[in-house]
């Protein structure tokens, strides 16, 4: 265990007057206005109402200075100083960059994981908004500052009822969400489940309007693994196509006959998706290249079809580049497995939406075919992975994940709060606040 030491120095006072903002559930715009260090002591026994504010400024603060995958430092620096304040947190490194910290009630019970994700993505932000990102080229543009800020305010509140809890709550801060092979797989290594009866995680969901909280029992998010193609033939005149194996006309066929791999070789009932993304071959307009390059991904949810998906793609790659005399390499890496939710932890969280947020804001999730690496956590320990409804139209916060003018509507925040909260209470079995 370490604990660890301010990094930040004397950081000046967040200067706040009281009703500078308004922030109620009815709905009202939230101002801008400028971000410094959120540096603000705590109230001794925070609640969800009395910490909104807070978790809003730290998600600002996180939005100003993204980091990269792998290079979150100043991120986790950020996240421990700040549950360095709380009282009692068992607060550790398991890699460089990410945070873990625990509340060890000290009373028997069971242990619930929650987990957020940290890292940010390389798009350079495109809002306008008066906490932009400082970081050329790099922004958070998937909502992973309000997981990080979300999961700070839940500790914030447990933490202060540690003498009504039972059991451990651990609170992981995940480096690495975004880029392969993932921070998860790494904590789930370090050890950070061990010990531990169940694990949720949520995100921030563009998909699904504020005022929305979405759960699903079973699959949620899809495998995602990676596809390289290189077709190889030999190039020439372009003027004398006869004496080369054009590669470029060739891979043109392989990328049209790729979509027949889920069009007509995969069960209906069983979402797949096979998109080439990039391709990359030749350089001027009279050679014929020696090479192209394809990449693309292959999404599934259904354990069998991602393992059996890739032979059909190779007989299809292999099949065209024979018929035109071109040969091929075919590289899949396996990237995340699908997020499957566990029913138990499902009905954990159906009940702490109902019970925090009231039984309107529940509503079913809808599948989505990106990937999430919440899945490592699921391959160890029962676990569920949630939607927090994030969109405003009327507001203009309608643009996609890693959108270069992705926003969410900051009240979400104290919706993803408030679940974590309940949820922790419930899995715990204590009395609610
Ligand atoms: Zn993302
Ligand atoms: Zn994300």
């Amino acid at each position: 265990m370490t604990r660890l030491i301010h990094g930040c120095g004397a950081a000046p006072v967040h200067d706040r007057a009281p009703n500078a903002l308004s922030r109620g559930l009815s709905g009202e715009h939230i101002p801008d206005r400028p971000v410094t260090e959120p540096m603000t002591a705590l109230e001794p026994r925070p609640t969800a109402e009395s910490i909104r504010e807070q978790v809003i400024d730290w998600r600002r603060y996180l939005h100003q200075h993204p980091e990269l995958s792998f290079h979150e430092e100043r991120t986790s620096r950020f996240i421990a100083d700040r549950l360095a304040e709380l009282d009692g947190l068992e607060i550790t490194r398991p890699t460089p960059t990410s945070v873990l910290a625990r509340l060890v009630t000290g009373r028997p019970g069971r242990v619930l994981a929650i987990r957020a994700d940290i890292d940010a993505l390389p798009i350079a932000e495109k809002n306008t908004h008066d906490f932009i990102s400082t970081s050329p080229g790099v922004m958070h543009a998937c909502g992973h500052d309000g997981h990080a800020a979300m999961l700070l305010g839940a500790a914030a509140i447990l933490t202060s009822m540690r003498d009504e809890l039972t059991g451990e709550v651990r609170f992981i801060f995940q480096h690495a969400e975004e880029l392969l092979p993932g921070g998860a797989q790494e904590l789930v290594k370090a050890g950070v489940l061990d010990g531990v009866d169940a694990v949720i995680g949520a995100h921030l969901w563009l998909d699904l309007p504020f005022g929305a909280v979405g759960v699903k029992t079973g699959e949620l998010m899809a495998a995602a693994d990676t596809l390289r193609i290189t077709i190889l033939g030999s190039g020439g005149h372009a003027a004398t196509p006869h004496q080369t194996v054009d590669t470029i006309a060739v891979a043109a066929q392989v990328i049209t006959n790729l979509q027949h791999v889920v069009a007509r070789n995969v069960d209906p009932l069983a979402p797949a998706v096979v998109t080439i993304a990039r391709i990359a071959g030749g350089t001027t307009h009279n050679v014929i290249p020696g090479s192209v390059e394809l990449e693309g991904t292959i999404r599934t949810f259904n354990p069998r079809l991602r393992d059996s998906i890739g032979g059909i793609i190779e007989r299809v790659i292999a099949g065209v580049t024979q018929a035109h005399g071109a040969r091929y390499t075919l590289e899949i890496e396996r990237g995340y497995a699908a997020v499957n939710n566990e029913e138990a932890t499902c009905d954990l969280l159906r009940r702490a939406v109902t019970t925090a947020l009231g039984p309107d804001v529940l509503v079913d999730a809808t599948p989505f075919m990106g990937a999430e690496d919440f899945s490592a956590y699921q391959k160890a320990k029962p676990g569920s992975f949630f939607f927090v409804g994030a969109r405003n139209e009327e507001r203009g916060i309608v643009h996609p994940h890693h959108h270069e003018r992705f926003d969410i509507d900051e009240r979400a925040l104290d919706y993803g709060t408030r679940t974590f909260v309940a949820a922790a209470i419930d899995f715990l079995g204590a009395k609610h606040q």
